[in-house]
């Protein structure tokens, strides 16, 4: 037995029949040195005027990382995301923003390629973002795990990156709405922000969208498309896709029945009114039409005001919202709450205690905790 095997109590004679051998020490994972600096040194954080001189020169590589801090939840992180922003933030505001919905399966993905593609066949510049509320419930996610935007993503003009995953709809898209500041540093005139419109998640791709575009398809009821009227209401435009082989008659019925609908509902404070258009983003017909719309909207709501009106609000509102999301979180992860939620949530679960009165004990122990 070596000396070190009988340092182990087992190993005591009193202890008949047992024998412990010490085990062999755990290598390193990494033997490598120039493996290990390479490691380190990727993980490296750069000082802010590296990444913000990166960014400004169109640098994607650079681009990517400061959206990663921009994700991250590490407060080292999000403390160096928040000062690439802040210097970011002179270079940013002159791209057109487009938020893209419809139920998974209308073409989403497709139709942006397409449109991407027009655009960059035009010299122009797009990024693409998404908010995915699926990785809210579900962790996983509707919009990243296909392949998707393949030509579009081999194109040096485009730049995709899919939906943060962690975090509340609110957290998510935040880091979404400064993520289109850094793209729009970096010289993207073109950003688009797609979302499943199946839940509140376009409410949040509107507050930071210039122009709604809604894609549907022909021959199924909104209900079957989970397309609730309010999210109508918000689109400038509603595109009736897959209006190719013989689904273009239906495709231009249901153009007819969307037009009357959409009369009905309220004037936009906009002034504009909106279309209702068919395209087949598979075949790429009346992609250009969906554009000249944009190009239209945009002009007609620059010269009108509404445009700037509509940024100024949005700014606002995102204030408010980052205020609301950060002390939500303060509070939730505060130890010391963290326990007592559990404690008084069985409270209101067994009729203990009302709701309300759960509620006030916990902001009342919150505010003496600061
Ligand atoms: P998403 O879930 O909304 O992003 O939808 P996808 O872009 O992934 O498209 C779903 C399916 O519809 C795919 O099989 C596409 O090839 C098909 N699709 C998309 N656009 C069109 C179109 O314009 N015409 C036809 N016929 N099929 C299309």
């Amino acid at each position: 037995m070596s000396e070190q095997d009988s340092h182990h109590i087992e190993n005591d004679p009193q202890f008949k029949g047992l024998n412990v051998n010490s085990g062999i020490e755990q290598p390193d994972s990494v033997s490598n040195d120039s493996v290990k600096r390479f490691l380190q040194k990727k993980r490296k954080l750069l000082p802010v005027q590296d990444y913000v001189d990166g960014i400004l020169k169109g640098d994607i590589t650079l681009l990517s990382k400061a959206v990663t801090l921009v994700e991250s939840s590490k407060a080292e992180h999000q403390k160096l995301a928040q000062q690439i922003i802040a210097a970011c933030l002179p270079h940013s505001g002159n791209a057109v923003r487009i938020g893209i919905t419809g139920v998974p399966g209308v073409g989403k993905s497709t139709f942006i390629e397409a449109l991407g593609k027009y655009l960059t066949s035009k010299g122009e510049k797009l990024a693409v973002l998404a908010i995915d509320p699926s990785s809210e419930r579900t962790k996983g996610s509707i919009l990243g795990d296909k392949t998707r935007m393949e030509e579009l993503a081999s194109d040096n003009n485009a730049y995709i990156r899919p939906s943060p995953s962690a975090g509340s709809l609110g957290g998510v898209a935040r880091k979404t709405r400064e993520t289109i500041i850094l793209c729009e540093a970096a010289g993207y005139k073109n950003i688009f922000i797609e979302t499943v419109g199946v839940g509140q998640s376009e409410t949040a791709v509107h507050s930071m969208t210039d122009f709604f575009l809604l894609l549907m398809l022909a021959g199924a009821g909104d209900e079957l498309q989970g397309i609730k009227r309010g999210i109508m209401e918000m689109a400038d435009l509603i595109a009736i896709n897959k209006a190719d082989g013989n689904n273009v008659e239906k495709a231009d019925m249901a153009k007819v029945q969307y037009k009357n609908a959409i009369h009905l509902f309220p004037r936009k404070e906009s002034g504009w009114d909106p279309n209702v258009l068919t395209c087949s983003a598979y075949q790429k017909v009346g992609i250009d039409s969906i554009w000249e719309q944009i190009e239209k909207y945009r002009k007609q709501t620059v010269d009108n005001g509404y445009f700037y009106k509509k940024r100024n609000e949005q700014a606002t509102y995102w204030m408010h919202e980052t205020i609301e999301e950060q002390l939500k979180r303060n509070f939730y992860d505060h130890p010391e709450i963290k326990e007592k939620v559990k404690v008084l949530e069985n409270y209101v679960l067994s009729d203990k205690m009302s709701s309300f009165i759960a509620a006030g004990e916990l902001l009342d122990t919150y505010s003496k905790l600061k």
